[in-house]
Formats: structure tokens, sequence, C-alpha cells
């Protein structure tokens, strides 16, 4: 269900055209206006025409029945890849979605010798890509949540290209973590600390926008600041950097 659910429809609507003969709806469409218009101006008749269109169709629904072999497999295929999210760059099998008891996770085909396993987003809309990530190679997803630009990202949340991303700077209230952004449960993006749960500082983010992170300190509380591109603030609502601003 996290799927864009276009390919396998996609599929279906490709392999009934290509096997289905005349049953493709403009052209459908098109005869039957042609003949309406010629029913009104007495060169058809009404019945002749819906006999015709009757012929019609139970020419397309038997090609289709000839071919259901064939388009069943095309759909199968095409919800395979619509599963096949990348190679797995540890053994070469191909990187899937895979279903447990926990919910939906990213695995690898060469299980049990090959354990590479990465978790499917939370809360968000996945498109696979044909692209690998640059710093480790893994397959990346283009992850699409509400009121956010998508972004392609690589499968592992653990690796430097998501997590350079994701880091705003370090927390100015434990000093040991850094902060970054996550996604909630209902997919809101805020800001924690990395050292949670002995730190429990969060911060709301604004939900819409792209953030860049400007790796520089608040001079008044000491918080990351991020720019949305036009502007930048202090990443703590509170602060008094940000009241300023708004007087
Ligand atoms: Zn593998
Ligand atoms: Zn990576
Ligand atoms: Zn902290
Ligand atoms: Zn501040």
């Amino acid at each position: 269900n996290h799927m864009i659910p276009t390919a396998s429809g996609v599929a279906l609507t490709k392999s009934l055209e290509k096997h289905g003969g005349s049953i493709t709806e403009p052209e459908m469409t098109a005869k039957l206006e042609l003949d309406m218009l010629k029913i009104s101006n007495g060169e058809s008749t009404l019945d002749g025409v819906v006999k015709e269109s009757q012929d019609m169709l139970y020419d397309a629904a038997s090609k289709i029945s000839e071919n259901s072999d064939v388009i069943g497999e095309e759909i199968r295929s095409a919800l395979k890849s619509q599963q096949f999210i990348g190679t797995c760059p540890k053994c070469g099998n191909p990187m899937v979605i895979k279903r447990s008891k926990n919910g939906n996770f990213i695995g690898c085909n060469g299980y049990p010798e090959c354990t590479c396993a990465y978790p499917v987003p939370k809360s968000a809309m996945i498109q696979t890509t044909d692209t690998k990530c640059s710093v480790c190679g893994l397959p990346q997803l283009k992850i699409i949540r509400k009121g956010i630009p998508p972004q392609v990202c690589c499968i592992d949340p653990k690796c430097t290209s998501n997590t350079s991303k994701n880091y705003l700077g370090k927390c100015p209230t434990c000093n040991e973590g850094y902060i970054r952004i996550l996604y909630s449960k209902a997919g809101k993006r805020f800001a924690g600390c990395s050292n949670w749960p002995k730190c429990n500082q969060t911060y709301p983010l604004r939900p819409k926008g792209t953030i860049t992170p400007t790796e520089q300190p608040c001079q008044v509380c000491g918080a990351p600041v991020i720019s949305f591109g036009n502007y930048s603030e202090c990443i703590n609502m509170d602060c008094d950097s940000r009241k300023r601003k708004l007087e």
C-alpha cells in the first residue's frame, strides 16, 4: 500500500490495447460519433449501428480471451518489476519489497545467505528508480511526502547520503547529539536529537518547503539555523531571534 498503484494499472491497459484489437476507447468513441452522424442523415439505421457495435465488442472480447495467458504474464511481470527495488550490492541478487509480520521491508532475494535488509520509508509514497547511491552503491527510491518536493534517497537510512541531508547541527540541549530531520508516523516532519531517548529535544518544523541546513548555530539560543531558500531562521520557535523578526 506504499506503492503508487500505477505500474500494474498501466500494464493492464497497455496489454488490453495490444491484444484487444479495436477496443481502444478513442477509436471506438470516434467510430460511434461517426455512426450517430450517419443515423441522423439517414445513411445508417440505429439497429445496424447497434449490431455493428456488438460485433466489434464481441470481436475484441474473443481476442482478449484468446490472449488471456499472454495478458496475465504481462501483468505479472509488471507487478514484479514494481516490487523490484534494485540489485543488492553485496551479492548481486534483486532487492524487493517483502512482507513480514512487522510490516513491509526491503530485502534481498539472496536471503538467507545474504541478510541485506532495509526499512520501507514510513508514511510516504515510494517509486522505484534505476539509480544507485553514489556513496554506498545501494538502490535509490523516490520518496513522495505531502507538501515537500519528491526526494531521491538511498534505501539505507544510515547511509551518509541520507544522514548528511537530514543533519541540521549540534544539539544545544545536551551538547552530545545532533539535531536531524525526522518523520512522524503520520508523515509530519520534525527535528529531534540523535541522543534520544537520553535527550528528548525536538523542534516542530514548517510542513512545507525544502529545508537546507546552514550548519550555523543560532547566535541567540545555539539551536541550528535552517534555510528555506529565500530566508533562514532559527529552528527553535521560542527563540528570541524569531520573535524579534516578527516585530
Ligand atoms: Zn544480497
Ligand atoms: Zn547510500
Ligand atoms: Zn540533545
Ligand atoms: Zn535561536
